[in-house]
């Protein structure tokens, strides 16, 4: 495996972009490209601090807006969706941090494959929605994909050192719960934007703080250890772990559970991403046991949230279908943030908008574009 000397940053303006700029000052790594939406006053800090080679952001008039403050220098700015696959493809990182937020993050998961650069990848949506194209692509370019996810770097952490017909019995997938955690349906019919953006554990993006509060974030990681480990779906338990402190565990065979433990902080997943097979020291501070004094766990009600069964048969039916709740929770996601509709409404949304879909086993990017835009119009048809 590639050591990381240069990085990429995909989405280096949101929580898991600047945490990974964090990790990647404290090891001493060049950053050599930077891109992310439309925040053209950060991405110029950024760009100007790290002495980028380029810069690039998705929407072109923020672009426009970015080139003009950085005329002084001779960093290359990009913009648009063509300007990010040439910013990656003229990227001399040897790896790539994807931390885009949604589907728009795969079309440049797949520019940083088949640019050859090993990925550390914390966009799940890609895995979900395109999970066998980006799988098979990396091994046609011969690519390493990274868990960036919590759950996902705990899962590998776990794997490691066991032989290739490692036996694995089932993969134990925590969840804290979120902030609705113990309420049932009647009482989530009111719960407010600003309550849905509390998470109890861990400080990130809008989007996946509310599919974490819907639990619909869990589901997304069901599948996304379907995708990365090559399991069956049933394979998959999710437990509530209020604490976050057991970031994912394994059982084999013989039932010994090996579980990854640490403080809830992405610094931790994101750094070893970005060192391993190293460990090396953290900006992360010691977890302390017995200070905690005690652990809970719970199984999660799957009668309130219902996201999560919804993810779940998405992967068991296969096909586009999980391609499909992942847009049409992105865009109910999008409405209950503008305040358009209610938080009960998401699963209801995203049940009817995917059930319209004509599903196919074989398909390519394109197939899944074209059922993310068809899936969103159904969502805002029916609201
Ligand atoms: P965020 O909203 O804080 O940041 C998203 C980033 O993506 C921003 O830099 C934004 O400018 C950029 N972006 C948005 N649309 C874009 C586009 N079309 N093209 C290029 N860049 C675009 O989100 P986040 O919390 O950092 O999450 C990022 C990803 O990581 C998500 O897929 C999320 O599920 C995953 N993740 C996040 C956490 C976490 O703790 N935040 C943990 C695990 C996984
Ligand atoms: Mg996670």
């Amino acid at each position: 495996m590639k050591k990381t000397k240069t990085l990429l940053i995909l989405g280096s303006t949101g929580s898991i972009g600047r945490q990974s700029l964090d990790v990647a000052e404290k090891q001493g790594y060049k950053v050599d490209t930077i891109a992310a939406g439309s925040n053209y006053r950060e991405l110029e800090l950024q760009a100007r601090k790290l002495s980028v080679k380029s810069a690039a952001l998705f929407d072109e008039d923020a672009a426009k807006k970015l080139k003009e403050n950085l005329a002084d220098t001779d960093i290359k700015v990009y913009g648009g969706e063509s300007g990010i696959e040439e910013a990656i493809m003229s990227s001399g990182a040897d790896t790539a941090v994807n931390a885009i937020v949604g589907l728009a993050g795969l079309k440049p998961t797949l520019s940083c494959i088949r640019s050859k650069k090993k990925l550390a990848l914390a966009n799940k949506e890609t895995l979900v929605a395109g999970g066998d194209i980006v799988k098979a692509e990396a091994k046609k370019y011969g690519v390493d994909i990274l868990p960036v996810d919590s759950e996902h770097s705990a899962i590998f952490q776990c794997l490691q050192g066991q032989p290739p017909e490692r036996r694995l019995k089932k993969i134990i997938l925590t969840a804290s719960g979120g902030p609705f955690f113990g309420m049932k349906k009647k009482d989530l019919e009111n719960v407010t934007i600003k309550q849905a953006l509390k998470n109890p554990n861990w400080s990130m993006g809008a989007k996946i703080t509310v599919d974490s509060a819907s639990m619909f974030n869990k589901g997304l990681e069901l599948i996304e250890a379907v995708r990365l480990f090559d399991v069956s779906y049933d394979m998959v338990k999710i437990v509530v772990h209020r604490e976050s402190i057991v970031h994912s565990a394994v059982m084999y065979e013989d039932n010994a559970v090996i579980a990854q433990l640490g403080l809830p902080d992405m610094r931790i997943p994101i750094q070893y991403a970005l060192t391993y097979p190293d460990r090396c020291e953290s900006p992360v501070g010691e977890l302390d046991l017995a200070s905690l004094g005690k652990l809970t766990f719970f199984e999660p009600d799957y009668d309130t949230f219902e996201c999560i069964s919804i993810c779940k048969n998405a992967i068991k039916e296969g096909g586009l279908m999980p391609a499909a709740v992942n847009s049409a929770n992105e865009e109910a996601n999008s409405l209950f943030r503008e305040g358009k509709i209610k938080f009960t409404d998401i699963p209801v949304l995203i049940k009817k908008a995917s059930e319209l879909i004509e599903n196919k086993s074989d398909f390519d990017a394109d197939d899944i574009f074209s059922i993310d835009k068809s899936v969103r119009e159904n969502v805002r048809r029916l609201v």
